[in-house]
């Protein structure tokens, strides 16, 4: 029987916003944890620090998730350090606005490459040890862009999210066989880098808007997703797969106008 104690978790894009809320959970539930950067090894390193100062274990490791070689490379580094990968929480993504007007091929293009093909590139580099093991757990960071209900300009990055929400699905079926869940956790709005912008007015002004179209009345934290990851991710959650979890605080009924 698998124990927190014997997992061995790789969070991409893991040093700021949800991706370190995450590493920071799973690494408190036991597990061994890989914190994935891009650019902010500064962020990573302090995390990394902290959980090792907590009696935890963990190591940062830079890769472009858009890089499959790269992802290769990290997960090889992982391995060789803890062990096979037994988690992979693609939580690494980029959001840019856009609207038909203001499209720009070359900016969503990148954008297509993190958060869409990031999920291909690291599920093939962790699945071969998986599947050795017939044990696997992989959660998808997707959104409520990718259901349809979305704040303006997000017509773009919620197509990226939504290839991630099916390929969640067809994943799932191709590694079920081999033991290996894979969900999705859609999260509503987060008050992380990526959502706060440059004024801060504008910003509490749109987080307080959103708040009131919650049912729960407020925005959520980065700990309200990596409480759902971390349920997916458990060593007990080995019958359910293919599920798309929406944490929203309730507000699926909103459509940002
Ligand atoms: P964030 O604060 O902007 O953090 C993004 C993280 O992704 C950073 O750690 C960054 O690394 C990493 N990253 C970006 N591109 C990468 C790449 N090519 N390779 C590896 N790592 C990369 O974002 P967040 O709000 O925490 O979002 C996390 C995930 O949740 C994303 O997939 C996002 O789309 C999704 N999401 C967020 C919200 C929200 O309201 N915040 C809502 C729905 C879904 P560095 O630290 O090195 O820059």
């Amino acid at each position: 029987m698998a124990t927190w104690r014997d997992q061995v978790a790789l969070v991409t894009g893991g040093g700021r916003g949800i991706g370190r809320a995450i590493a920071r959970r799973l690494a408190r539930e036991g597990a061994s944890v890989c914190v994935n950067y891009l650019a902010r090894a500064d962020a990573a390193e302090s995390l990394v620090a902290d959980i090792n100062a907590n009696g935890g274990r963990a190591i940062a490791v830079a890769a472009d998730v858009a890089d499959d070689a790269a992802v290769e490379g990290m997960v090889d580094r992982v391995a060789a350090t803890f062990g096979g990968v037994t988690i992979l929480v693609n939580n690494a993504g980029v959001s840019h606005q856009a609207t038909l007007e203001s499209y720009d091929q070359e900016k969503l293009q990148r954008m297509r490459q993190v958060n869409a093909d990031g999920v291909i590139h690291t599920t093939r580099a962790v699945m071969t040890d998986m599947r050795r093991q017939k044990y696997g757990r992989i959660v998808n960071i997707t959104s409520i862009a990718a259901l349809g209900t979305a704040l303006p300009g997000n017509a773009f990055y919620a197509a990226t999210k939504a290839e991630a929400q099916i390929l969640t699905l067809r994943f799932a079926m191709e590694l079920g066989p081999f033991g290996i869940t894979v969900n999705a956790v859609a999260p509503g709005f987060i008050q992380t880098d990526m959502t706060h912008g440059t004024d801060e007015n504008a910003w509490k002004e749109r987080a307080q808007k959103l708040a009131s179209a919650a049912m729960l009345g407020r925005v959520g934290e980065p700990d309200d997703i990596a409480n759902a990851v971390a349920f997916f991710a458990s060593p007990d959650s080995g019958w359910i797969t293919a599920q798309v979890l929406a944490v929203d605080g309730g507000r699926m009924d909103y459509l940002g106008r």
